[in-house]
């Protein structure tokens, strides 16, 4: 292509996609096609175009997409390159359907040295009750027996969910505030919260990824709905197949579904994602992966700054 196309290409990219508003000017992700992703997906999964796949959170494949995802950012990108520090509590999840336990960390590091690190959760809590405080957040009432195991089930769902994501990522810990932090209810001294606080920066700047609970408007709701998406491969082109995701589903809209979340409401998210070298945005139409590359779409459609 010659440059002065490439160049009047660029300007008017530029024009289409750079909008001022009143606070200043901020950029549209822009959708572009990710057939090298699509084609390894497709190829690893033996995804062909005789077979449609309908894919949901109940779907393993779901997961398969979402691991990939990692793997291309861990081997591809530099997003991932600064040294992880634990936060001082992680719950260790072990396999499905087994106990989880509160630890700290400075008592397990030869455990934790080499491991994959933790992902941290990104959530809404939606106004809990003293009494939804005391069944589900760890308190100086239960904070010995949470070391020593406790049961998923005691858990809301979008806490569980979140175990599920982990443990289908093949993660072993994970961070949730209102588990790894010691809860005061009313009346109770917050120490451990003034002294946590201050570090929840570092967290979420340290977590292998975040867990973004964007739909959810409360510890209840949970983030993992079904969603029935179908990828196919599509009409050839040029000799060169197109990886399509069919079915009725709204298109790719990060602005919408991630940035204007319920999730993004909440005050100190705006820091969790910043400082989040990846997260992973479970909105009520998508699932998304932003790192520093970019954001892919679970329609296997590429997102640009
Ligand atoms: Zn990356």
């Amino acid at each position: 292509m010659p440059n002065i196309l490439k160049e009047r290409l660029k300007v008017l990219r530029d024009r289409l996609y750079t909008v001022k508003g009143p606070h200043g000017s901020f950029t549209i992700w822009t959708p572009r096609k990710d057939n090298k992703f699509a084609a390894e997906f497709f190829n690893a999964h033996q995804l062909s175009k005789t077979s449609s796949h309908v894919l949901t959170s109940q779907n393993p494949l779901y997961f398969v997409l979402l691991r990939q995802w990692l793997q291309t950012c861990d081997n591809e990108h530099q997003c991932d390159s600064v040294e992880r520090s634990w936060p001082t509590r992680v719950v260790f999840v072990g396999p499905p359907d087994s106990k989880l336990e509160l630890w700290e960390t400075k008592s397990k590091e030869s455990r934790l040295a080499g491991t994959g690190g933790y992902l941290a959760l990104s959530h809404r809590w939606g106004g809990p009750t003293d009494d939804d405080k005391k069944k589900f957040c760890t308190t100086s009432e239960n904070y010995e027996c949470r070391k020593s195991g406790f049961l998923e089930s005691d858990l809301p769902k979008t806490f569980r969910d979140a175990v599920q994501v982990t443990r289908e990522l093949g993660i072993q810990y994970l961070w949730i505030d209102a588990l790894c932090i010691i809860q005061s209810i009313s009346g109770e001294d917050s120490k451990d919260w003034e002294d946590e606080a201050p570090l929840m920066a570092l967290v979420f700047n340290s977590a292998y990824c975040t867990l973004a609970a964007s739909s959810a408007m409360n510890w209840e709701e949970g983030f993992l709905p079904p969603r029935h998406i179908r990828y196919d491969k599509g009409r050839t082109t040029f000799r060169k197949p197109r990886y399509v995701c069919r079915g009725p589903v709204p298109p790719q809209n990060f602005e919408h579904d991630a940035d204007a979340s319920p999730l993004q409401k909440r005050a100190w998210v705006l820091q969790e994602r910043a400082l989040s070298r990846r997260t992973l945005h479970f909105t009520a139409n998508y699932t998304y992966f932003e790192c520093g590359d970019g954001v892919r779409c679970q329609n296997l459609v590429k997102l640009q700054r």
